[in-house]
């Protein structure tokens, strides 16, 4: 059997040096054709891969996998199939697809049925999302905002480095990239008036993040350790979290984050698993004060994933504002899975963790607006002569995340947004 692992190996699918996707990586999406129903895919380099026409076909029979599984418009029911099951399916995908078998690449009536133009297909919500939590567990950000909002010497609250702060947030407006979103309205208190005012925020940013997917559900009043994390969480896909900051301002004392923040979140269409990205695990920030016992991890938790973050003005080229790298983080997937579930709280399939913005320690490396104008005082030049302090109407946001060690690069491919102006 192919080992996806194997960076040397290669697709009969022509992939370019700079794709994402090389046979190495084998994500998950849902898409659809013009006319056709939504069902699950692959994608190698700029092809996007039909598993459910391949299941029909029998390339997968020897799986034990129900072939409508890959037929239904979300993963859910197929990443369900747990771990062994999900890695033998990759490694089927890898096998058929590597250059010396000929079981598809000698078939090219049959490749007509499965392989698709990325260009030609519409990707989909990947999952129905159940539950949300944004966790906020970047300290250079979480620093960032101590300083801008509350007060320099003690940015950090002072339960930051023992808990994975987080907050559950709403599921409903989580959206596949290419979706847009209108500006949100709301209430607002500039800090001389007296009275709060109604109407478009001015202050609309996106937030820089990764989004953890659980694959495997747990019971009310069952834990999960830190050893056991990873064995629950399918992939990752990139997060625009859409923030409207001067809503934030006024309503989040004292419960927290509310409607500045579910206007509207957009993910990358593709899952990239946690064993592909295995080859690009890092040490993470060391934790001083020790944290309690039962957030403590063993070996690497982290991943080097590069993240870049471009405006794109209509009708402009597209700017980079933000190069970070989801390695900064401080508390790992694995601690806040822990986190998340310690007091007995249950987890589903398909349920989605945010990581918070990922900021790093330079100023090219800030993944937000408010972070990277400085609430507005170190404005961005864009090419057209314009500024931003936050996000035009019509402005898109555009995310970026790869992966690249040695020879191998493993990619999420984009996450895209337009800011349309508010609905009268
Ligand atoms: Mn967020």
């Amino acid at each position: 059997m192919a080992k996806e692992t194997d960076v040397y190996m290669k697709s009969w699918i022509e992939v370019s040096g700079n794709s994402d996707f090389p046979l190495q990586n084998i994500p998950f999406g849902i898409f659809k054709t013009p006319g056709g129903p939504a069902r699950a895919a692959t994608r190698i380099g700029d092809t996007v891969v039909d598993l459910h026409a391949m299941a029909m076909k029998g390339f997968f029979d020897g799986l034990n996998i129900d072939h409508d599984l890959f037929g239904r418009d979300t993963l859910n029911a197929l990443i369900a199939i747990g771990k062994p099951a999900g890695r033998a399916l990759r490694l089927r995908i890898a096998e058929i697809f590597e250059q010396s078998n000929p079981e598809l690449r000698d078939h090219p009536g049959i490749q007509k049925d499965i392989l698709f133009p990325a260009g030609s297909v519409q990707m989909q919500m990947p999952v129905h999302v159940g539950d949300y939590t944004d966790f906020y567990s970047s300290i250079e950000h979480a620093t960032n905002v101590g300083i801008m909002f509350r007060d320099p010497a003690n940015a950090l609250l002072p339960n930051w480095k023992h808990i994975p702060v987080g907050y559950h947030g709403r599921s409903s407006s989580i959206v596949v990239s290419g979706t847009n979103i209108h500006r949100p309205k709301g209430q607002t208190k500039a800090d001389t008036a007296e009275f709060p005012e109604f109407g478009p925020s001015r202050q609309v940013d996106f937030e820089l993040e990764m989004a953890f997917i659980t694959g495997r559900k747990t019971e009310l009043g069952q834990s999960v350790s830190t050893e056991d994390a990873e064995d629950h969480i399918f992939g990752m896909v990139l997060f625009n979290d859409l923030s409207a900051r001067d809503i934030q301002k006024w309503e989040y004392v004292p419960l927290g984050p509310f409607l500045a923040k579910n206007f509207g979140s957009v993910i990358s269409p593709w899952i990239v698993t946690l064993d592909a990205l295995e080859p690009f695990r890092v040490p993470g920030p060391t934790q001083e004060p020790t944290v309690l016992s039962y957030l403590r991890t063993e070996g690497d938790h982290n991943f080097d994933v590069q993240l870049d973050v471009l405006i794109q003005p209509e009708n402009q080229p597209e700017q980079l504002v933000c190069h970070s790298n989801y390695k900064y983080m401080y508390w790992n997937l694995a601690q806040q899975l822990a986190h998340q579930t310690v007091n007995g709280c249950n987890i589903n399939v398909g349920d989605m963790y945010g990581s918070g913005t990922i900021s790093g320690p330079t100023p090219d490396s800030l993944g937000s607006m408010l972070e990277i104008a400085w609430k507005g005082t170190r404005p961005v030049k864009m090419a057209d002569g314009s500024e931003r302090k936050f996000i035009n109407d019509n402005d898109t946001i555009i995310m970026r995340g790869y992966c690249i060690k040695d020879n191998l690069r493993i990619g999420f491919g984009e996450v895209k947004t337009k800011i349309l102006p508010a609905t009268s």
